[in-house]
């Protein structure tokens, strides 16, 4: 059988465990999907391949040739892991939405190494981010027509599970949307929310009606379990700012999210100088009670109103 072939063998078996009612394989839909997406990626590194499936191994290195010259030779039997699927394509410039390549992963990873095997809901959701990494990989990246290549039964379950699912996680998020969250980053991190047990997106509010931020109890459609909104967040922030987090990092700069003092979640906002998850918050005019120099954060809630020198100096004194 072809790659290709294979890949789209894949798919269809994982979208026929998901179509059955039968919870024994939902974690069998989603590691067939999986490895479908993962086959449609190696079966376009096969295509931009010379003629020799190259790009398909996982280490080349250069030999000597017949016409004595180099060639580069594929070495070993391993065939190229995910990171070095996601550089080749760079390399190439073949696009790929990998943030939904990654979700669908780490539903995968999360099922398959919690004690809690994962609900449909789970698979819904891989399966659903799925969708659109196949749909851009055949049509983008290999020129074929997703209808005929997956079969019409296959296709239309693959559209029909988002449209699903989409609806599942809009009537979670609407419990939300009229929550007053006291910070614009916790607003602007919403979209990111997930359960910080399965990982799921499908959080909601216990209670649809409340408006408050300090009253919020969160539950998780695909678990079950309850949240406290401080890992909730914590996790989403980890998401929505990850990007200017790990650029204020390499450039020496002041990370846009700390930890709170108060909660110990990684929920301090700098820039609104409180946290999102608790009512901890710096006053504006925070200053040492000896010298007048502005405080930081840890500085006006570890040392009692005093700079970290002054704090030293009345340590001594004591
Ligand atoms: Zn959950
Ligand atoms: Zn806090
Ligand atoms: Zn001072």
């Amino acid at each position: 059988m072809t790659l290709f072939a294979n890949a789209v063998e894949s798919i269809q078996i994982g979208v026929e465990d998901l179509l059955k009612n039968d919870d024994r394989r939902v974690l069998s839909a989603v590691r067939n999907v999986h490895a479908g997406v993962l086959l449609l990626c190696k079966e376009k590194l096969r295509r931009l391949s010379p003629d020799d499936e190259i790009l398909l191994a996982q280490r080349f290195e250069p030999q000597p040739n017949d016409q004595g010259d180099v060639s580069i030779e594929g070495v070993g039997r391993n065939t190229v892991g995910v990171e070095d699927i996601k550089k080749r394509f760079k390399s190439f410039h073949v696009a790929l939405d990998w943030k939904r390549f990654d979700a669908m992963a780490d539903i995968r990873h999360h099922m398959e190494h919690s004690y809690f095997k994962g609900s449909r809901e789970r698979a819904r959701q891989a399966v659903a981010d799925a969708l659109l990494v196949i749909r851009q990989l055949l049509v983008e990246a290999l020129q074929e027509d997703p209808l005929s290549a997956l079969g019409p039964e296959c296709w239309t379950a693959l559209l029909e599970n988002a449209d699903l699912f989409e609806v599942e996680l809009k009537s979670c998020r609407m419990t939300l949307e009229e929550v007053d969250w006291d910070t614009a980053a916790a607003a602007r991190a919403l979209p990111d929310f997930a359960c910080p047990s399965c990982h799921s997106a499908l959080i909601r509010q216990r209670d649809p009606d409340n408006k408050s931020r300090q009253n919020v109890v969160l539950i998780c459609s695909a678990c079950g379990e309850e949240a406290e909104l401080g890992p909730v967040l914590s996790l989403a922030f980890d998401e929505t700012f990850g990007i200017e987090t790990h650029i204020a990092v390499k450039d020496g700069g002041e990370p846009p999210i700390s930890t709170c003092p108060e909660c110990s979640e990684e929920t301090y906002v700098v820039e609104e100088a409180r946290c999102a998850a608790c009512d901890f918050e710096l006053p504006g005019d925070a200053q040492c009670a000896v010298c007048g120099n502005g405080l930081s954060t840890e500085e006006y809630y570890e040392h009692d109103g005093l700079c970290s020198y002054h704090a030293y100096v009345a340590s001594k004194d004591d």
